[in-house]
């Protein structure tokens, strides 16, 4: 099977650096999107795919061992340079054998195939709202314009270790394989994408059409795509042999603008979301503190001591279990920035919550700034959008006390 390549990778409109990765190294071809502050992003982009390529032309491991690989020198350096702390980076990767492609895929850049006119798409996303989709909780059309779908619940280099989706998937002569950052999904609607896979044939037309769409949309995110053209005529192609990491575009700082809609930093760390409650929240809200939704976000404590006897008697009431199955907070676990379900106490020694997720954080980092300073003790929040909210804010305001330049 002969392939042939077309690549791009575009700053997008609004950002000010390009945190995507990818590699055109037949017959492997990856697309990264790397995040974090403070050039995080680019870093772990970028170390991903090297890691990748440096074992792949060592011959070392297979494509979910090379990515296995990839997450651990991230994860390193993560903890190595306090600059790039909490950085990650998504990766999907397809690896050609003949007539299989094997794929490798963490997080939420994508692999769709084209063939006959139809675009499936080949992987799925580890994303916070395809977590809810599949849980029922919202529609596939609320996901795609919910405010949190760039939160990923899995990504390369947060942890130690990190599961790999792989699927292998027989292709055939007209067959078009895209694999693309979210910088191009979440502007152009997949029917759009189709459209110009199916009327562009030249593959290297095709990405920069699709780079194009994007950046007519908005380019509100970094923009990478990688298209492969299947074909098993005799016509020998030459594939483009060397890797096309892209260098980091490096863009002049000017004034402070309005930040656009950015991708979430926040991981989720592997915890389960507990099953919801069957209409915990169709409850009349009874909350000890009903004190206003967090200001942007920022969240003010419970007051645990005085409230907490007032509490117990409202928990007779309503019943425990569906009482604190409606409740949100923000704390810390096991040193990271965390969402809890229930409440910021304990009664007799029993805990009344457990955690939903733990962020990538580090909560010293969210304790150095005034505002969090007493985080541990919970902020509260009227429900799970608005926990997800703190969490963003308390991201943002890590981000921006970082000291620049280090
Ligand atoms: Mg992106």
């Amino acid at each position: 099977m002969n392939v042939r390549a077309g690549s791009a990778s575009d700053i997008g409109q609004v950002r000010e650096g390009n945190e995507d990765s990818f590699l055109v190294l037949a017959p492997l071809y990856v697309v990264a999107d790397g995040m974090g502050g403070h050039r995080g992003g680019e870093v772990a982009s970028s170390l991903a795919l090297e890691t990748v390529q440096r074992m792949f032309q060592a011959q070392q491991g297979t494509l979910a061992e090379q990515v296995t690989e990839a997450n651990k020198a991230v994860f390193e350096r993560s903890q190595q340079d306090r600059s790039v702390a909490g950085m990650g980076t998504t990766l999907t990767a397809a690896l050609v054998d003949g007539d299989r492609v094997h794929l490798a895929h963490v997080g939420d850049s994508r692999a769709y195939l084209l063939r006959g006119g139809e675009l499936s798409m080949l992987t799925e996303d580890h994303t916070l709202v395809h977590r809810m989709v599949m849980e029922g909780e919202i529609t596939e059309a609320e996901a795609e314009t919910h405010p949190h779908r760039s939160i990923l619940t899995r990504a390369l280099g947060v942890d130690p270790s990190v599961q790999v989706d792989e699927t292998d998937v027989q292709v055939a002569s007209g067959d078009r394989l895209l694999l693309c950052s979210d910088g191009l999904t979440g502007m152009v609607p997949d029917g759009q994408i189709r459209e110009i896979l199916e009327t562009t044939s030249d593959p290297q037309d095709a990405v920069d059409a699709l780079v194009r769409v994007a950046n007519r949309a908005g380019g509100i995110d970094n923009i990478t795509a990688v298209i492969l053209d299947f074909d098993e005529g005799g016509i020998e192609r030459s594939d483009t042999t060397e890797a096309q990491v892209p260098h980091q575009a490096t863009v002049e700082r000017t004034a402070p603008r309005v930040e656009p809609p950015r991708r979430s930093d926040i991981t989720v760390v592997g915890v389960p979301i507990p099953e919801p409650p069957p209409k915990a929240r169709s409850r009349p809200p009874v909350r000890a503190d009903s004190r206003a939704p967090a200001r942007r976000g920022r969240g003010r404590r419970v007051g645990i001591g005085t409230g907490l006897t007032v509490m117990i008697g409202v928990l007779a009431f309503v019943g425990l279990r569906g009482y604190l199955d409606s409740q949100w907070f923000v704390g810390v676990s096991n040193g990271r920035v965390a969402i809890f379900r229930g409440i910021p106490a304990e009664v007799a020694g029993i805990g009344l919550n457990s955690v939903v997720v733990e962020t990538s954080i580090p909560a010293e980092d969210a304790q150095a700034l005034p505002f969090y300073r007493e985080l541990g003790d919970g902020i509260t929040a009227p429900d799970r959008e608005a926990a997800d909210a703190i969490v963003q804010q308390i991201l943002d305001d890590v981000a921006s006390a970082q000291p620049a330049g280090s």
